[in-house]
């Protein structure tokens, strides 16, 4: 019997959204409740029970929790109460059709026209739309007659639009139908390509089989209406899930065809295949056996053994049945040299999928590895929902990036540019290392699965940002890791994320470039200046991480010591001079000689070493007065030797008074001095 899939079945993005949305929801620590079940299916609905969440029909039910809104939406006043509520945490996963579609029906209706809508009257949908027209539109059912519509009372203006998962023949039909009553109609085909996308394929892939399985629930409005367009073409039947399919149907079929509805999970989808799949090996001849106690036993069904024996090619399990039931060797995932005997030993309980029943002595066969597998599957399939982080040994490096193990047989590819945040020129170094990831992508049917390494690594370098961003305090001082020099200043890590030391912060002394001070890599203490969390924005200083050296100043200089120090700059009024690293003193120009200097280049020059008396310190401004020409012996008084002729003693003469300063070589500035 061919087995065949429908090109677009199960899961619609509107769903998977949702999905994907509540799923997130379940780690918040808040009790997370869907209003109304999220899809029309008792298997998610399950699966979401497992998970903690529950689902009202009531919103008056719903009580300090996080309340998702479903795909098909609410009606505004309802929404606007739930927003209103202090203890209640209000997520809108509407599918984006969906809200497109109310918004038609809110504008046209304020515009004046009537609002007709196609779809089922009971449906949420319908019913949430029906609310965004101010619950003035009037609904159409798709089996309603025309006089129906022949009894609709319609002003000259109407918007004619649909519940996303109708059938568009229907639609079209009736709009046709409509027009005839209202020249202005404005018809806005509202279904989703989605229902149309999966309703065309089933319908392509039910012309060319004996018969058709629907997978969905019979609440499920767009199931049912796959369904209908099976049956217009070939026998077909809506099951639920594995547990439906009822072996009598696949006597005599050669080719089966199976689709799904919107709200159908993969996985249940896939038993149904895998059903098909185990049961195609005795179609059509074989029995079903009973236990003991009445259990019937199908090939596909997962049941659990008790090892009893084992031996060199199978293991023999009790399952409660008059004969064991048999494992072969080749149904056993076996690493390396493991034996089955080294795998298993007696009395140990584990689950088996039956594979087949051998009706000549009543032998049933059973499989571990194909259950480890589908349950592997299940578990990849998940955590492409979920986000959730898998691991994997690096099995091989291609070309184009990493294999990876992912166990039971399947294999994932990690492409070279989700390996790492970084750009990594080899990917050898990591053949037989272990490595978490995400699952991003998935195509079962084509054993295709691509993992990413730097999705998972992006969002712990986002968390550890998150965590050291909430956890720095002003203040304090912490070690941190060069990054990055710039002309402004330097990028420093403090643990996955980067602070910014300005220029002025670097050092104590003087920096021209942070470059002069600092190499990239190197460890350096920093103090916390400011961090703006929205911003990730984080101030550092390395300045004020290390001692003041004024406060070093301060104890080891006084006013009236004569010290050596360094000219660092000279401006016009005068020049700076380091006295020790980080604290420098200014020699005014006018302290510079004893006579009149026009600029300090005349007398120091930048870099130069020279004596000066510190005059002040100031240590509340940090500013220390020094002098050059107080550093040198005072100069003789001539003050009372008036070269005028004015003073006391009228017989003293020039050579008297300059004599040392010509024997000094200071002729010029002598004469000066006079001038
Ligand atoms: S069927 Fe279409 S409209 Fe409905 S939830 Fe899915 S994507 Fe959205």
């Amino acid at each position: 019997m061919e087995i065949c899939l429908a090109e677009h079945a199960g899961f619609c993005k509107g769903v998977e959204n949702a999905l994907k949305i509540t799923l997130q929801e379940t780690g918040s620590g808040k009790k997370t409740i869907t209003l109304g079940p999220l899809v029309h299916n008792d298997h998610v609905t399950r699966f979401l029970r497992e998970k903690g969440v529950d689902a009202a029909d009531n919103p008056d039910e719903l009580e300090n929790c996080t309340v998702i809104i479903r795909t098909h939406g609410v009606a505004p006043d309802i929404l606007e109460r739930l927003f209103q509520r202090d203890d209640l945490e209000v997520i809108d996963a509407t599918c984006p059709f969906v809200k497109r579609v109310q918004m038609l029906a809110r504008n046209y209706e304020q515009k004046g026209y009537d609002i007709l809508i196609y779809g089922d009257r009971q449906h949420p949908e319908v019913q949430a739309l029906f609310g965004w027209s101010r619950r003035k539109a009037s609904v159409i059912e798709p089996d309603e007659t025309g006089p129906a519509i022949n009894n609709l009372s319609l002003s000259s203006r109407a918007l004619f639009i649909s519940q996303t998962t109708q059938q568009e023949a229907g639609f079209l039909k009736t709009a046709g139908e409509l027009k005839k009553i209202c020249p202005e109609l404005k018809v806005m085909n509202t279904i989703c390509k989605a229902t149309a996308l999966r309703q065309d394929a089933a319908a392509k892939l039910a012309s060319g089989v004996d018969l058709m399985l629907v997978v969905g629930d019979v609440k499920s409005s767009n199931t049912c209406k796959l369904t209908k367009v099976c049956r217009e073409i070939t026998k077909t039947h809506q099951v639920a899930g594995a547990q439906d399919v009822s072996r009598e149907w696949l006597v005599g079929i050669k080719k089966v065809g199976v689709t799904a509805g919107a709200s159908t999970p993969s996985w249940t989808t896939k038993e149904v295949m895998v059903m098909l799949e185990d049961g195609n090996l005795e179609t059509g001849t074989e029995e079903t056996f009973s236990a003991e106690e009445g259990r019937e036993y199908r090939p596909g069904d997962i049941i659990t053994g008790k090892v009893v024996l084992v031996e060199d090619e199978q293991v023999l399990f009790d399952i409660g049945y008059k004969s064991e039931a048999v494992l072969p060797r080749n149904e056993v995932f076996l690493e390396g040299e493991v034996t089955l005997k080294e795998k298993y030993f007696e009395g140990e309980e584990i689950d088996l999928l039956v594979l087949k029943i051998e009706p000549q002595d009543e032998k049933i066969i059973v499989s571990k590895k194909r259950l480890d597998r589908e349950r592997r599957w299940k578990e990849l399939e998940e955590a492409v929902e979920s986000g959730l982080t898998m691991k994997g040994i690096v099995k091989e490096v291609v070309s184009a990036g990493i294999i990876i193990d992912l166990s039971c047989g399947i294999e994932g590819f990690m492409p070279g540019s989700l390996v790492d945040v970084r750009y990594i020129p080899d990917f050898q170094q990591f053949l037989g290392q272990e490595f978490s990831f995400n699952v991003i992508e998935l195509n079962r049917d084509r054993d295709k699965v691509i993992v990413s390494r730097k999705q998972m690594l992006e969002k712990e370098i986002a968390e550890q940002k998150k965590e050291t961003v909430e956890n720095l305090k002003v203040g304090e001082i912490i070690t941190g890791t060069v990054k990055r020099l710039t002309d402004f200043g330097a990028f420093v890590d403090v643990g996955g994320i980067d602070g910014l030391v300005h220029i002025s912060e670097v050092s104590w002394q003087r920096v021209g470039h942070p470059q002069d001070v600092l190499k990239v890599s190197e460890q350096v203490d920093v103090k916390v200046l400011e961090v703006i969390p929205e911003r990730e924005r984080i101030s550092l200083s390395i300045r004020q991480a290390q001692p003041d050296p004024w406060f070093t100043a301060g104890k080891q200089f006084g006013a009236g010591d004569i010290i050596k120090g360094k000219v660092t700059r000279i401006v016009n009024f005068g020049a700076f001079v380091e006295l020790i690293p980080g604290v420098e003193g200014l020699v005014h120009i006018s302290q510079m000689a004893d006579f009149h200097v026009k600029h300090p280049s005349e007398i120091i020059q930048e870099g130069e070493e020279i004596e000066a008396k510190i005059l002040d310190i100031n240590m509340e401004n940090k500013r220390i007065s020094l002098s050059i020409k107080k550093a040198r012996p005072a100069p003789r008084d001539y003050s009372s030797h008036s070269p005028q002729g004015e003073s006391e003693n009228q017989n003293v003469t020039l050579g008297d008074v300059f004599g040392d300063l010509f024997n000094n070589g200071q002729t010029d500035n002598a004469d000066k001095d006079q001038q």
